[in-house]
């Protein structure tokens, strides 16, 4: 059955639900309306979690090989409605079609990719009469809080590990783009049995309910470093399980040796795709001295090929920011970079438009101490710094409360490899950035996050650690 993407309902228990009340996002790229989705109240969180307790009884004991196939058959609707949610995606978020055919690509390559792995069970003792084994356990209902950037992958990301290790969810989506989440909701009611995946749109008061709700056992977030303060602080209340994915403020450090021209078009896709609100993109640029004029006017030249529109146009790459909210920051920034009189090389204003657009802006070689390098722009907005001695390029890396990701580019390796192992990031590249896989390991250090998801490690963050004692002969 084809996905219907006009109407939009809550998930609770299988049963798509609407409420009284309803409220609806916005399409960044012309400022009108979407339609209307849910305005879940407690009560209809209430519902989800019974619905979701009941669920893990059953669910938490059904066997591995049931969960894959549930879960392969989730991939598979996925996969057949890519079209309709790819549209989806862009109306809502904003990226372009081609970004958004790539995040549901990377969701459905999530959804098959996780459930291949396995924790291990480890005999951490075994004699004659008695046998040691740590075990993995599912922890129960889980609060599954995404945000607005990266609304179908993200929200997948958790998903998966989680009910395949046996946990119910129930997801959240960002008020600012709750259709895409909603209607993964709606293909997992086909996939697996009454109350394991639910979704709830909301306000901005669900989110809170979800933290602070009794009967909830973990919650996983990915969203602003600042709410996940106040999530782990809600959490604490009720002793709730949580991991935390948060902002970051990435820099990469570009070595005297790179070849210029081959690197430009890489590292200038990875700076501004998705308009640059990505967590883990390049928001702090270090270029050495020797190559840093060439490298500052070839990257200026390259950015100024990409082409800002309407996500729906062909060959856009520069999409509207997401929201209104994001708009403005934007906006702030730019007027503290005019303010602060700091040379920009591309942009440096944002023109009216019919949508939230921002065209590019280099700033070339601002102080360390300017907000646009302090803080994360989670827009086109990028600082160009320049180093000559190691060492100091290392210390004002790591000089960040962020610690996400970084990177180093250097056609030699051993160098490259020594100075990313100095970097103080949960994810360090040599010679790329924001490249993820399913199978590795994903979080922040210092304020960029806590704990991490996928891989192995991502799938024991989803369990509780039991340890079995087999007394032999009793
Ligand atoms: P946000 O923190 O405003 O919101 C994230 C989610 O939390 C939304 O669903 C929101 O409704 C919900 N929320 C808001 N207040 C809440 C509260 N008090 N309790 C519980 N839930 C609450 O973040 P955003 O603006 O949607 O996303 C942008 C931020 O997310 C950026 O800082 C970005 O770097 C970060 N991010 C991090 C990662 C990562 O994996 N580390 C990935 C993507 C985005």
């Amino acid at each position: 059955m084809s996905l219907d993407i006009t109407t939009f309902y809550n998930v609770i228990n299988n049963e798509l639900t609407t409420t009284t009340q309803t409220r609806h996002g916005i399409n960044p790229a012309n400022r009108q309306p979407n339609p209307e989705v849910p305005l879940s109240t407690a009560e209809d969180l209430d519902k989800a979690v019974t619905a979701a307790r009941k669920a893990f009884k059953t669910w938490s004991r059904t066997s591995v090989e049931a969960r894959r196939k549930a879960l392969s058959a989730f991939a598979d609707a996925i996969e057949a409605n890519a079209g309709a949610l790819i549209k989806l995606l862009t109306q809502e978020q904003g990226k372009p079609l081609t970004q958004s055919s790539g995040e549901i690509a990377a969701a459905i390559k999530w959804t098959r990719a996780i459930p291949t792995l396995t924790i291990p069970e480890i005999v951490i003792d075994e004699t004659e009469d008695r046998k040691v084994i740590q075990r993995h356990i599912p922890i129960g209902v889980a609060g599954v809080i995404v945000p607005w950037n990266f609304p179908v992958l993200l929200a997948i990301g958790k998903i998966i590990p989680a009910v395949y290790t046996g946990n119910t969810v129930i997801v959240k989506p960002s008020p600012f783009t709750p259709y895409c989440d909603l209607k993964l909701a709606e293909l997992a009611a086909r996939c697996f049995p009454p109350g394991v995946v639910q979704a709830l749109s909301g306000g901005d008061d669900l989110g809170p309910m979800i933290t602070k709700h009794p009967r909830i056992d973990k919650i996983s977030f990915t969203g602003s470093s600042v709410t996940g303060r106040l999530v782990m602080a809600s959490c604490a209340k009720t002793l709730k399980r949580v991991t935390l994915e948060l902002g970051g403020n990435d820099p990469a450090i570009i070595c005297a040796d790179v070849d210029i021209d081959a690197v430009i078009p890489k590292i200038g896709t990875l700076c501004f795709m998705c308009s640059s609100q990505i967590c883990m993109t390049i928001k702090r640029l270090y270029v050495h001295e020797k190559i840093y004029d060439e490298f500052r006017d070839k990257l200026v030249q390259f950015v100024k090929t990409l082409k800002l529109g309407n996500g729906t146009e062909p060959d856009v790459f520069f999409g509207p920011v997401q929201n209104r909210m994001q708009f403005e920051t934007a906006q702030n920034l730019i007027d503290n970079i005019a303010s602060e009189g700091l040379n920009t090389v591309l942009g440096g204003d944002i023109p009216a438009s019919a949508g939230f657009f921002v065209p590019p802006t280099i700033v070339d070689n601002p102080p360390e101490s300017s907000r646009v390098v302090q803080e994360e722009p989670f827009a086109p907005i990028l600082p160009i710094l320049k180093w000559s001695d190691e060492e100091e390029v290392l210390a004002r890396a790591n000089n960040s409360d962020s610690g996400l990701g970084a990177s180093v580019w250097s056609q030699d390796l051993e160098r490259a490899q020594r100075m990313a192992e100095q970097l103080e990031a949960g994810n360090v590249w040599v010679n790329t950035h924001v490249e993820v896989q399913p199978d590795v390991p994903f979080g922040g250090h210092k304020t960029s996050g806590l704990g991490s998801e996928w891989g192995v490690a991502g799938l024991t963050a989803w369990c509780n650690t039991q340890a079995l004692y087999l007394k032999k002969n009793p």
